[in-house]
């Protein structure tokens, strides 16, 4: 939003505030989640798995991606 710079303080309040929503939007989806070895998107933890059992060393497949796999 271009504004015309009034004061340098108010400036600097509402980059401020403006960083600080834009974070706390952020923090409102960030949730667990782990990148998919197979569709190699960022995914929600709940029904991955292991793409090698017992170790997570080769990461995870999205529960989507683990029914596809697993058939
Ligand atoms: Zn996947």
């Amino acid at each position: 939003m271009p504004s015309v710079s009034r004061q340098g303080q108010q400036d600097l309040i509402a980059q401020y505030r403006d960083a600080t929503l834009r974070h706390a939007k952020l923090a409102g989806i960030t949730r667990p989640s782990f990148r998919c070895q197979r569709c190699r998107k960022d995914q929600g933890v709940s029904g991955r798995r292991q793409v090698v059992r017992g170790t997570s060393r080769y990461g995870y497949y999205c529960a989507h991606c683990a029914a596809l796999a697993g058939r």
